[in-house]
């Protein structure tokens, strides 16, 4: 579905990424870890059409999107969900969520997917006349995916969703993310709290310096000496 291939890419004359390749398949979860600075961000940036690529090629469902403009690839179904949220403070929850289906590619069946994502974030029903900006980091994290699925996502691509959460609501968060992929969305999800993502993934990449340096399934990494030491600290 998705193919990141040999690209480098970074800001100005500084090289962040360096002939990444990653493959997302249709149904998968595939997870990106990697330590503060290794370059997650960027890459799904790259693949959002948010820094250009200086090399390599990216692909989504056979077309060549690298270099298009981000309206474009989210017109296409490749939506990412930004770290630390970026939600409108001072607007409602509803419109927040709302905001999602603003593309004409996500205007047809939005009443319906609100109403999904109502069940599948049923907090969010409670709270959707509440500003967004007077909610809990949890559920503001809820509400930023809750956008991301109204924009009717073939791939939903989430930047460190467990940032900043309790552990008990990291463990909730990442159940919603496992059931997003079985209700039929594709997921590229980048984190540092590794364990949990691991443990949903089909298929994982470990980043280091801006490179792939390993690539396993998500039971594969978690049974890695080195990753056990580097990234779950066992
Ligand atoms: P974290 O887990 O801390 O969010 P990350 O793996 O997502 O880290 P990136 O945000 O991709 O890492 O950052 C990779 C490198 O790129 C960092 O050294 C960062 O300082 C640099 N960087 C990020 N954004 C910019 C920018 N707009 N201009 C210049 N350098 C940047």
């Amino acid at each position: 579905m998705l193919k990141v291939s040999n690209v480098t890419a970074g800001y100005g004359r500084t090289v962040i990424l360096q002939d990444v390749s990653i493959e997302v398949g249709r149904g998968e979860v595939v997870t990106i870890i990697g330590a503060n600075g290794a370059g997650k961000t960027t890459l799904l940036r790259a693949i959002s059409g948010l820094v250009k690529p200086s090399a390599g090629r990216i692909t989504f469902d056979g077309t060549d999107i690298a270099g298009m403009a981000p309206a474009d690839i989210v017109g296409r179904g490749l939506i990412q969900v930004p770290e630390a949220r970026q939600l409108f403070p001072v607007m409602s929850v509803r419109d927040n969520v709302l905001m999602g289906a603003y593309h004409p590619a996500a205007r047809a069946g939005a009443d319906r997917r609100f109403a999904e994502v109502l069940d599948l974030f049923p907090r969010i029903g409670e709270r959707l006349d509440q500003l967004a900006g007077s909610l809990s980091g949890g559920e503001q994290q809820m509400v930023a995916i809750a956008r991301g699925l109204m924009a009717n996502p073939k791939l939903l691509m989430l930047d460190e969703p467990s940032l900043g959460l309790a552990p008990i609501i990291v463990q909730q968060m990442f159940g919603i993310v496992d059931r997003i992929c079985e209700m039929g969305t594709t997921v590229l999800l980048v984190e540092q709290k590794a364990f949990h993502a691991l443990k949903i993934a089909h298929r994982a990449y470990v980043i280091e310096n801006g490179r792939i340096a390993i690539e396993n399934t998500g039971a594969g990494l978690l049974a890695d000496p080195h990753i056990k030491t580097a990234y779950l600290g066992i």
